[in-house]
């Protein structure tokens, strides 16, 4: 995959820019706070729907305007295309394939791929289990675009069960037999599409995490030049024994059952694929808890490689590599392990603040696009 042209207007502290991509190694150099992780977040943006900075569409318009547009032509194996966004401050986004309107969302999808790679994301090691849940749910959306219909599914049933069991919370409910029937009845409509949709979303998390999990092993035992044991466990809030729709419902359902006064008392669903947490493993202890800087740094990488890796692998062709910060975050031989493992296939657009990161030959063959205040 080949993004030739970007365009941006009105997009973070964009008001309008275009930019021209010529080479398959791109560095954006510039000081902090000029607007490079920007424009990684917009290709971001094109190829996920969605930034991993930002939830609210309003902070990617700029300023006061009522709506930001990212545009692009990519070219991919197939085909050329265009592509365009325009993200109202307020609204849906509104999408186009070649000039033509896109209603669905997941049409969209899977055009662009990409793996962003950035400096926070040392957190997927080390922060809360939403990071994890998140790379995850980003990584389905680009292997199979059905999955940001699901997820999007799933977090709907989510959110009318939490508005129900507030609404229980708010007039003193606090047994199940105070509970009228009709409010049972809706409720109980509610747990089975939880379980339905639930399981979905769980059993593809740990399906993937199973395939990506050799590639992951490769590339650890690479950069540590050891043969130490990863392990990428999904661990699900509730427990299953077999990997079946079936399965995987019913043990959702009974531990509705259990939690669900608990959950009246809270206003809130305990159970769920939104509980569920995904364990890295470093020789039987957990890297979040036990891992050393290094040890952390180290797996992360090789999260990434994996993530490219495994893209490529179904999609069947490269996805572009977003590497915002990191050249910093890594020590030399980290680095250029990375860029050497990369080879020519994936475009990658690198942002940094300053070159002497670079080794000459990147130099030599990069593009270099000075950013400097939205400009
Ligand atoms: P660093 O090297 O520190 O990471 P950067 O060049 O990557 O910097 P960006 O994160 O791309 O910086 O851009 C940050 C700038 O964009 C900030 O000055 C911020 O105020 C501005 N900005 C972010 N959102 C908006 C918006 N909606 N409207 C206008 N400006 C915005
Ligand atoms: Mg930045």
């Amino acid at each position: 995959m080949f993004l030739e042209h970007l365009y941006l207007q009105h997009f973070r502290n964009y008001i309008q820019q275009e930019i021209n991509f010529t080479s398959n190694k791109i560095i954006l150099l510039g000081d902090n706070a000029q607007g490079k992780s920007n424009i990684l977040e917009a290709v971001e943006i094109l190829s996920t729907l969605k930034s991993h900075r930002s939830t609210k569409d309003i902070e990617l318009v700029y300023q006061d305007r009522l709506y930001g547009q990212i545009k692009a032509s990519v070219k991919n194996k197939y085909a050329d295309y265009d592509l365009a966004i325009t993200i109202p401050a307020k609204g849906k986004k509104e999408l186009k394939i070649n000039q033509e309107k896109v209603n669905r969302h997941i049409d969209f999808l899977g055009i662009l791929n990409t793996v962003t790679f950035s400096s926070l994301d040392i957190e997927l090691v080390r922060g809360s289990p939403e990071y994890r849940r998140s790379w995850v749910d980003s990584l389905l959306i680009q292997l199979e675009p059905i999955y940001y219909q699901l997820l999007k599914n799933y977090n709907h049933i989510l959110k009318q069960r939490n508005a129900l069991l507030k609404q229980m919370k708010k007039s003193g409910i606090s047994t199940i037999e105070q509970v009228p029937e009709l409010k049972a009845i809706e409720l109980k409509l509610w747990d089975n599409k939880l379980a339905e949709e639930g399981s979905r979303i769980s059993r593809r998390r740990a399906r993937v995490l199973k395939k990506i999990e050799p590639l992951a092993k490769f590339w650890h035992n690479q950069i540590s030049h050891k043969t130490e044991k990863l392990i990428l466990n999904y661990a699900p809030n509730v427990p299953w024994k077999k990997d079946t729709p079936t399965d995987v419902q019913n043990a959702i359902k009974s531990e509705i059952e259990q939690k669900k006064i608990a959950e009246i008392n809270l206003g809130n669903t305990l159970v769920g694929p939104h509980r569920d947490e995904i364990e890295f493993i470093i020789n039987s202890s957990l890297a979040r808890n036990y891992g050393s800087q290094g040890q952390q740094r180290t797996l992360v990488l090789a999260l990434k490689l994996a993530e490219l890796q495994l893209i490529e692998q179904v999609v069947g062709q490269p996805p572009l590599l977003l590497l915002d910060d990191v050249m910093a975050e890594l020590d030399l031989k980290r680095q250029a392990q990375l860029l050497d493992s990369l080879g020519d296939r994936f475009q990658t657009i690198i942002t940094t603040t300053h070159l002497n990161y670079f080794e000459t030959d990147l130099l030599n063959q990069a593009q270099i696009v000075k950013v400097e205040a939205g400009k």
